[in-house]
């Protein structure tokens, strides 16, 4: 069995999560649940940042105390993972103690000489908790925050970035490291080929306003908050507590890891570095996602187009929307909100689609089989097997490519395929007359929708259950011949929205 370990960013809490967040917590967890149905052994995490400065602005402006206020807001994103119906095995905070332990010893087991001291000034946007130059601005501001950084000016210890230059260039290219979507991995080459800088990772204990990972053998600095966060994936291993599970997972597994596209630099350059000063394994991919526009805007508290993940799921049901991000943005790029798209793809893909192949299928078997249709091999017809295969396997392809838009749209695909196959075939007037032949047809459906529901798994949980006990089917069958399918006439299973 392989062991394989998925990580999602670690979101600041200082606000509460947006759509595009969901977004990266359930394409995290389609690749977890897809791992899982391939027999791997999977550790997936999710977690929250809780040290940086901007979390004690966010509590200040609130008028609370910082670790309250992080408590507090931490509630908010591991309420999401269950709203999200996501099959984490652990959640990890910045603030528990396993994080800062092993936090502190990262730095401790780096080279001695990639760690030197240097007084320092620089633009510093708290937004990226990061120092910017004259080249990251535009018009003086930073393009993501659209803020003016602040000029800071101290003692700070620094990381030997420039000295791991070439070895990450050959690690990135060579694949050893591997970046998808490839035009992530090119940016990435482009940018460490411009020349990589040293880098400040820690902050004096006063600019920190006293929060945060104390430098280990220097009380007076704090750690910069990547430097600490990029550390959790590790310490919810164990790293911090030797733990074997560590081992197993990041040294002898596949670890890998899914972030937005404007944090791939800290996790495909500055990552890397540091884990290889401290002589670590490496994560073996790092899987990069676009953002999400809502009704084509940029999502902004300014133009009010926030939209809450909470309240969309209580609307829609949390398998419609997983649905229609994961369909609707395409994995490695930006893609789009709106809540007419989705209202749109619910009553067209699911409700006609998917939901009416289900109900009419149900239904024939229930009003002329009893409700019990006995699959028998020979009957399948090979047309409908050769179509069935070839989707599945396109679809294993784009799963194994982060194409999971793809994905779903072969699965769609055959959903498709299915329903113009009852509608050419037209069973309900065959039964009148064919009995034998009507038995084939609904055998055929039959083995479609089968087929159908364990695609669902990863993406659908909840719907891909909900068939199988449609069907009558037991998940753990080994083979289908001669099994005996008892279908249960239910309530439909998308009701179209008014
Ligand atoms: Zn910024």
């Amino acid at each position: 069995m392989n062991k394989y370990f998925i990580s999602t960013a670690i979101p600041y809490v200082n606000a509460s999560p947006h759509i595009g967040f969901a977004l990266e917590l359930i394409q995290g967890d389609v690749l977890a649940r897809y791992r899982r149905l391939r027999g791997d052994e999977v550790f997936f995490i999710n977690g929250t940042d809780e040290n940086a400065l901007k979390n004690v602005q966010a509590a200040e402006k609130a008028g609370v105390d910082v670790q309250k206020f992080v408590d507090q807001h931490a509630q908010k994103y591991i309420k999401l993972s269950e709203v999200l119906n996501i099959s984490n095995n652990d959640f990890i905070r910045t603030t528990e103690e396993r994080h800062i332990k092993g936090a502190q010893k990262l730095w401790s087991a780096c080279k001695a000489e990639d760690i030197y001291k240097k007084s320092y000034k620089g633009l510093y946007c708290i937004g990226c908790e990061e120092f910017k130059t004259q080249k990251d601005l535009i018009e003086g501001v930073c393009p993501e925050h659209r803020a003016k950084p602040e000029e800071v000016e101290e003692e700070n210890y620094f990381f030997k970035l420039s000295k791991y230059q070439d070895e990450l260039l050959r690690l990135i290219e060579s694949d050893e490291l591997k970046i998808t979507p490839s035009s992530r991995k090119n940016e990435t080459l482009e940018f460490i080929r411009g020349g990589l800088e040293d880098f400040s990772i820690s902050r004096s204990r006063e600019r920190a306003k006293n929060w945060g990972i104390s430098v280990p053998e220097d009380d007076s600095q704090i750690m910069y908050v990547w430097f600490d966060a990029l550390t959790n994936y590790i310490n919810a291993l164990g790293y911090g507590d030797d733990d074997a599970r560590f081992k197993e997972y990041w040294e002898k597994g596949y670890s890998a890891h899914l972030v937005g596209k404007g944090i791939t630099r800290f996790h495909a350059i500055y990552w890397p570095a540091m884990l290889l000063s401290a002589g670590l394994a490496l994560p073996k991919e790092i899987f990069v996602h676009g953002y999400v526009t809502v009704d084509g805007e940029k999502i902004s508290k300014s133009i009010g187009n926030v939209v809450d993940p909470f309240r969309v799921v209580e609307k829609y049901g949390v398998d419609p929307v997983r649905y229609f991000l994961l369909r609707e943005i395409p994995s490695g790029e930006d893609g789009d909100f709106s809540y007419k798209k989705l209202e749109d793809r619910y009553n067209g893909d699911l409700a006609n689609g998917l939901g009416n192949l289900v109900q009419r299928t149900v239904t024939l078997i229930e009003n002329n089989l009893s409700g019990e249709l006995i699959y028998k091999p020979d009957l399948l017809e090979k047309e409908i097997k050769e179509k069935t295969e070839e989707l599945f396997k396109k679809y294993i392809g784009n799963l194994d490519s982060f194409l999971l838009h793809e994905a779903l749209g072969k699965t769609w695909e055959l959903v498709g395929y299915a329903n113009k196959y009852i509608d050419d075939k037209k069973p309900w007037a065959v039964v009148k007359s064919d009995a034998q032949e009507f038995l084939a047809i609904m055998n055929n459906t039959v083995f479609i929708l089968y087929n159908i529901a364990w695609m669902l798994v990863p993406f659908m949980p909840e719907t891909a259950d909900k068939i199988f006990t449609i069907l009558g089917a037991n998940r753990d069958a080994e083979t289908l011949e001669n099994y005996k399918f008892l279908v249960q006439k239910g309530d439909g299973l998308f009701p179209r929205l008014k």
